[in-house]
Parts: structure tokens; sequence; C-alpha cells
């Protein structure tokens, strides 16, 4: 299948009523219907979706399938925040003493979750900038678990190299772990450059109407062959006492692992647990979403071109503009370019009188609506961040984002133009 059929039909058996629309199973619980069959549901014998909604739910199940077939990985976990699908991933494989190497360009509150509370909890992340990944290799040490960075990252726009990021780390035996929320599964896919984990906040481009707060962690297919007997990661080849001695990855069950521990780990003792309502609201939006990206990075392409040209604008980042210097990169990973657009005005009183001009764009920090959005981060979404933390994400003072959305690209410009007027 290719990704629209995908994005429509995959993961979906219809059962007795027919729908066609899949049904929400709006249920904390299900009917065992005797004693035995309920042990052996406790004992993983049956699945995960009909035990127990924290760990597992039939409709967020046809989400999930449907978006790791979408990812070309081979499972996926719904949770429910983008946050929390980046905690656990690196919860699953990092303990305090640890650490986890990751690029400095990342979202706002993905700094803030690295640099104060994984520090809490005693796992240090090392910073490398992404045009510089050779630098990963002095960062490595025996308690390095992973390699985190955005596939484009926000709101810097960057993308960076995929390929020498996942021979670094093959070579370490690491992890490698993406954050693909802008691009999406439909203008990136990160497994084909030997990415080994994909996260994403669904709660941006999955809907597409801002409707609902969510997560995905995907694995992509075989990813035991890199962990089992591999000695960074004990949790995957030692027994779990709290699974009478379950060994994760000897072998995997049903061929996954990662998602699958942080599903009967982290899901059961912590329950950051997506709704079977959002889950719907997502499988809605998956069925556009492949039409919805081609039309915001269209639409996005033309503003960045336009805002190229304008005199009062000092730089525009977006990775598909010929001038950038992520062109090349781009082009080699990643179908189109989304739909965030940064540029930057001379200072803050220029950029605050910008967003205060707009009328189609509103002023809102979040990403991937269909409606056009804009937003200052130094003052917003990396507001909690020091200076040194906003200049390495490259956030300046006069930065302003754009998401681009789906509406008319010409009344789009000219909502811009008179607002930088
Ligand atoms: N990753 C990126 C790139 C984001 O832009 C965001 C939110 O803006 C997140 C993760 C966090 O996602 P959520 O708001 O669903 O927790």
């Amino acid at each position: 299948m290719n990704q629209e059929t995908i994005g429509i039909h995959y993961g979906y058996e219809k059962d007795n009523q027919k729908t066609m629309a899949v049904p929400i199973y709006q249920s904390t619980a299900y009917d065992f219907g005797s004693a035995d069959f309920a042990a052996s549901s406790f004992n993983l014998e049956q699945g995960t979706d009909n035990v127990y909604t924290r760990v597992g739910n039939p409709t967020t199940a046809v989400l999930e399938r449907r978006f790791a077939e979408y990812e070309g990985g081979s499972a996926a976990l719904a949770v429910a925040s983008g946050m929390s699908a980046i905690f656990y991933s690196i919860i699953n494989v990092a303990d305090a003493g640890d650490n986890i190497i990751s690029t400095s360009q990342l979202y706002g509150g993905t700094v803030t979750l690295f640099r104060h509370t994984l520090k809490r909890l005693g796992i240090e992340v090392r910073f490398f900038d992404k045009l510089n990944p050779e630098s990963i290799d002095d960062l490595v040490d025996e308690n390095t678990k992973a390699i985190f960075f955005e596939s484009i990252a926000n709101p810097s726009i960057d993308v960076p190299d995929f390929e020498k990021i996942a021979e670094i780390a093959n070579r370490h035996k690491i992890i490698t772990i993406v954050d693909n929320t802008v691009a999406t599964p439909v203008l990136c896919k990160p497994f084909d450059f030997g990415i080994d984990v994909s996260i994403h906040s669904a709660s941006k481009y999955a809907t597409g109407q801002g409707l609902a707060i969510g997560g995905l962690i995907v694995e992509r297919k075989n990813l035991v062959e890199k962990i089992k007997d591999n000695p960074r990661y004990p949790h995957f080849n030692t027994p779990e006492v709290s699974y009478h001695g379950l060994i994760f990855a000897n072998p995997p069950v049903n061929g996954i692992l990662f998602t699958f521990r942080v599903r009967m780990i982290l899901l059961r003792d912590t329950g950051a647990v997506l709704s079977p309502f959002n889950s719907w609201l997502f499988i809605q939006g998956l069925e556009t979403l492949s039409l919805r990206m081609a039309k915001h990075s269209s639409n996005a392409l033309a503003i960045a071109k336009y805002l190229e040209s304008h005199p009062k604008v000092k730089t525009v980042n977006y990775a598909f503009l010929e001038s950038s210097k992520n062109y090349k990169r781009a082009n080699k990973y990643l179908k189109a370019g989304s739909g965030l657009v940064s540029f930057e005005v001379d200072s803050f009183d220029e950029a605050k009188k910008v967003l205060d001009s707009v009328k189609i764009f509103s002023i809102v920090a979040n990403i991937g609506d269909s409606k056009s959005t804009i937003n200052h981060s130094a003052s917003t979404t990396h507001q909690q961040l020091s200076a040194d933390e906003r200049s390495a994400c490259g956030v300046k003072d006069g930065l302003i984002r754009l998401s681009v959305g789906i509406e008319n690209e010409e009344d789009l410009i000219n909502d811009l133009k008179k607002a930088l007027a």
C-alpha cells in the first residue's frame, strides 16, 4: 500500500456492525469471560488491546498500526503527548548515571526536559551542534544510551545529517531517536536513513485542526539486532522481575521490543495514556495528512521566497530555499519542507508590530494547524530558556516563527505584506 491508502484504510478490520468509521471503544476495561483468560491476559499471552486501557485500547490500536505502517516501522505506541513520547523513549533506555547526546537545536519544551528535569533524575544530556555531527564521537562513553535530534528543528528549521548521525551511532551500537513531528511520516521516513526510533507530537499535523494533545513512539523493523546482547541495554537483556523474568530481547514479543517495553513497564507504572476519543480524532486526521502536508509545504515555500525578497527581513529559515544552508540535506532527507518558516526582523519591537498587525495568522504557540499561526519564539515557546540556551536553539530576539496553514497562498502573502509595511 502507498501512504495515501495507508492513511485511510490500514489497520482497521470492520467488526459485526461494519461501520465505515473506526468505532470509538470508550471503555476502561474489558470482560475477560473466564478466570483462565484473565490470567493469560495478564501474562501477556493475549496481546495488549483488551486488558486495560492504560496499556492498550482497540481504537488506539488502529491509530498505532496505521501510524507505524505510515512511517515504515514495525510498531507504534500512542501516548498522552509529544513530551511524554520523548520522555518515555529516553527513560526506556537511560537510568540515573547514564547520558544521552542531543542536538542543541530543539523545541523549547524538549530543552527544559533535557536540561533540567532529566538532570534531576540523574540523566545527563550532552549537546552537539547539528552542523558538526562528527563531535558526537567525543561525547560518547560507555554510559551513552541514545542520540536524539529533530528531523526539522523547531524553530531554527535546521535539517541534520541523518546518515552521518546513524553511522556514528551504529559504530558505537547506540540507539538513535528522532523527533519527526514537523516533517511527519509524509515528508520524512527516518528509518530509511538508519534511524532506530521516531517520536511525534501528534498534537500538530496529525489532526491538522489543533484538536487534541497526543504523542507517538515508533520503532524500526528489526531493532532487536542492535539491542540483543548489547551491554548498553541491560533492561532488554536481563530478566524483568516485574514480569516473572521476561527478557524483552529474547526473543521480542511479536518482534517488537522498544515500544513494547514502554507500554508494559512505563505506561503500566506511570500511565500517560492517550484517550480513545483522542485516538479517534488522530485517525480522522491521518486520512488527509498527505494532502495537507503537500499544501502546507507549497504555501510555506512561496512565503519563504516572498520574505527572502523583503527589505525588512534580515534572514529567512526554510530548508527548501536554494539559499538555505540546509538545502542539500533537505533534498536528501525530506520530500518537502513542511509548514514551518522562521524569519528575523530587526528587533523584538519590530517582531511585536508584525504579530499585532496580521489578520489571517493568529498569534498561537502551537504548530501544524490548517489555520496559519504566528509566534515570537523568544517570549513564548523558548521564554524559559537562558539567553545562551536560546542562542543555541537559534532563537534571536527578532525571530518570528510562522506555522503556515493551508489557506490560499496569495491571501497569506498579502497578510504578511501589510503587516511588514
Ligand atoms: N516536539 C516538537 C518538535 C514540538 O514542536 C512539540 C510541541 O510544540 C513537542 C515535541 C511537544 O509536543 P506536545 O505538545 O504534544 O507535548
